[in-house]
């Protein structure tokens, strides 16, 4: 522990973003890195808890205590070396995790937690500015070959990690880019796609093979045969729909048609479909989670002339509640920084149809509802308010309720791969499904999550097929 009386003599300086006035008109991210030197400082905040609970809120087991360490004392290269130990994409997660070991932080309690997502991004970007972050193939290949289905963040870094220890990956994607949702998802002005190209760099020079356009099940003929292990990284796409009258009208779409097409138009491919754009009009998001907030910040940036962002569930506490405590990861309120940049947020409403004139929607008819605990379970159970009914005008409207389980291809059926009550893939604890030689990870294996959970399920199924190949 580099500074013993950090915590008490340096204040939390929180992120810095673009004024939303300049943002709000490009694609850019809109996070601004800090100074190195107000990193080192902001490290020295860090306690070295006898326990790290940020290590243990942490998915992937960071060595956080320890980087924070090195950062703060300029050795950037020990804390890179940690850092890249434990996590196959830093330069992602220290840009859009949201931060889970924030929230087990020690000096969270009492005070602002360590800006530890920061610090992590402040290693990696020092490790790519010094060149050290580079290729470093395999010094011996193992002769066995790994097909890995899926080119999402738990797809890669299954390859990344396979590679290392020398079997030959050939990463299968469908899509004409690699990348998952962090290519077609997440907006560029919360990750710009260079950060994702930068890294596929790396790996190609170190060997791993990647193949677009490959729809495994969909057309592409994939001879499993032809290697010694499968994982499956295919996420988890099939989007929750609201099928309720009116659904079949013009202008209604699911978030991640409208923001896969937008990062494709920002990113030069052609598009097939009809451009749907939110350009001077009435935009309602339906779900009030992370998607529904990215769709918010791109309606803003196409121009709409209102944003209205709507769910069902009550609005979440600001702050811990009782049955939240510390160091649990706790249901919060989040305000993203689209949400920064305008619109309306509102809760505990029920959309119960789309009108339309000519085909096309043009208003949502809403009710509001509230939540009560039913007496014998003390599960809530939802009434409409009465008297509460409204209509909202709306051009464009956005589903973004989530997303039920991977889809179901030709592929899943061939390998007979079975399925959880949720319709995730079934594996047993090594990942392996029922079929020999079949691994599953990521949000296929465990349902839509957090990039940081698909890197470490990502990295798991590697030790596991690695086990597998060897015995
Ligand atoms: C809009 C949005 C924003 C998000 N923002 C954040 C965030 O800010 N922070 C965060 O931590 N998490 C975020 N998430 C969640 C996170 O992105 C996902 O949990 C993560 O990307 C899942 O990784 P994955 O590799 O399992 O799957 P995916 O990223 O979904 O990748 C799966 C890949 O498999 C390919 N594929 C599927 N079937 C086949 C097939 N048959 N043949 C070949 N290829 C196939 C797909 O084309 C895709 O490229 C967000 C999710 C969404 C939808
Ligand atoms: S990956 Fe996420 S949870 Fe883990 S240390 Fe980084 S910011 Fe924290």
């Amino acid at each position: 522990m580099g500074d013993p009386r950090g915590f008490l003599k340096v204040k939390k300086i929180a992120a810095n973003y673009r004024p939303v006035c300049e943002r709000i008109k490009d694609y850019m991210d809109v996070f601004l890195m800090r100074d190195e030197n107000v990193s080192r400082d902001q490290a020295s905040r860090c306690m070295d808890c006898g326990t790290a609970f940020c290590n243990w809120g942490c998915p992937l087991g960071n060595y956080i205590p320890e980087w924070n360490d090195f950062m703060f004392k300029g050795n950037w290269k020990k804390a890179w070396r940690l850092l890249d130990a434990t996590n196959s994409m830093p330069e992602i997660t220290g840009r859009i995790c949201p931060a889970l070991c924030e929230y087990s932080c020690v000096l969270g309690i009492n005070d602002d937690p360590v800006t530890i997502r920061e610090n992590e991004l402040a290693i990696t970007e020092y490790a790519f500015k010094k060149g050290w972050v580079k290729p470093a193939p395999p010094k011996k290949r193992t002769g066995k070959g790994v097909a890995v289905i899926g080119s999402g963040p738990a797809g890669l870094s299954c390859a990344a990690e396979l590679n290392r220890k020398g079997h030959s990956v050939t990463v299968f994607e469908r899509d004409g880019k690699i990348g998952g949702i962090l290519r077609y998802g997440i907006p560029d002005f919360k990750l710009e796609k260079n950060i994702l190209d930068r890294r596929i760099a790396v790996w190609k020079k170190e060997g791993i093979r990647f193949v677009t356009g490959a729809n495994i099940g969909g057309g592409y003929k994939f001879a499993k045969e032809r290697f010694d292990a499968v994982c499956v990284a295919s996420g988890s796409r099939v989007p929750r729909d609201l099928a309720i009258e009116g659904r079949e009208l013009k202008g209604i779409h699911f978030a991640m048609e409208y923001l896969t097409q937008a990062n494709r138009l920002i990113s030069g491919e052609k598009i097939k479909d009809d451009l749907i754009n939110a350009g001077n009009k009435k935009v309602i998001v339906i779900g009030g989670g992370d998607t529904g907030a990215d769709c918010v910040g791109l309606a803003h940036r196409q121009g709409a002339s209102c944003v209205v962002q709507i769910e069902l569930l009550p609005k979440p506490p600001e702050c811990r509640a009782e049955n939240d405590p510390w160091p649990k990861y706790p249901m919060l309120l989040k305000t993203s920084t689209s949400h920064q940049e305008g619109g309306q947020r509102e809760w505990q409403i029920l959309t119960r149809k789309f009108i339309g004139e000519n085909g096309a929607v043009k208003k949502i008819s809403c009710v509001k509802v509230a939540f009560e605990k039913n007496a014998a379970t003390a599960c809530p159970v939802m009434t409409e308010v009465p008297g509460s009914a409204f209509e909202i005008e709306s051009d464009l409207v956005i589903l973004a309720i989530g997303f039920l389980h991977t889809e179901k291809t030709g592929f899943l059926k061939e390998l007979k791969a079975k399925f959880d009550k949720r319709g995730n893939i079934l594996t047993g604890p090594g990942y392996e499904t029922s079929a020999k030689g079949v691994f599953a990870a990521g949000d296929a294996r465990r349902g839509q999550s957090l990039i940081v959970w698909t890197l470490w399920e990502g990295r798991e199924a590697a030790r596991n097929i690695d086990d597998y190949l060897k015995s």
